[in-house]
């Protein structure tokens, strides 16, 4: 998979998601702002997330927090169908022509808090976030299918851990540390 994945890397221009000042920089393996407050994540981070994920093209995932849609390229191509949601509109929009500009026709998107996931579409067999709540969002972990995986960071503002969740059973689940990272707040009734 690691093959796989850094091959899709190689063929996916980051700067396609990034449309101010910071494109030229976007061969750097660093986070860089997108507006609203928002970045793109760090690539390297990309490509080690899509991994931890244990993805196959029969899934379904769920991705909180669209931004970009830099990670949602790598999810989409990966997986059988992806849901992704994003608080904020304006980002959506952008990614969402960006993603179909590639040809996607895999991806469904929503706007909104993703808080509580996509309940109309659970259960996934995969869930992906990258914003992070203060605390693991069991709404989240509600509609993971039994033996699925979830990776997120969890933790304060500048400072969290990458966890992955398997699901081993109803109401039962494994959590792995896997980094220290450093992502954006997620908004919303886990930001408490
Ligand atoms: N993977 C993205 C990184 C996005 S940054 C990329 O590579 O571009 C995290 C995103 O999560 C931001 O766009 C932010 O607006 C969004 N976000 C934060 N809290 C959210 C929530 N509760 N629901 C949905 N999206 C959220």
């Amino acid at each position: 998979m690691r093959e796989k994945l850094q091959a899709f890397f190689a063929t996916l221009d980051r700067s396609r998601f990034i449309d101010n000042q910071y494109k030229a920089l976007s061969k750097l393996d660093r986070p860089l702002p997108i507006g609203c407050g928002q970045t793109i994540s760090q690539p390297s981070l990309v490509v080690y997330m899509t991994e931890a994920l244990k993805l196959d093209e029969a899934h379904r995932v769920l991705e909180i927090g669209t931004g970009s849609g830099y990670q949602s390229a790598f999810l989409a191509a990966f997986s059988h169908e992806l849901y992704t949601v994003e608080v904020i509109p304006a980002l959506s929009e952008r990614a969402q022509e960006k993603l179909s500009q590639l040809g996607y026709t895999n991806i469904h998107y929503r706007i909104g808090d993703g808080s509580d996931g996509w309940p109309e579409h659970a259960p996934f067999d995969r869930i992906m976030v990258t914003a992070a709540p203060k605390k693991l969002p069991i709404t989240l972990i509600q509609q993971l299918a039994v033996g699925g995986i979830m990776v997120l960071p969890v933790g304060h503002a500048g400072w969290q851990e990458l966890k992955r969740i398997t699901k081993t059973g109803d109401g039962t689940y494994a959590e792995e540390k896997l980094l220290d990272v450093a992502f954006v707040e997620m908004v919303g009734k886990y930001s408490l």
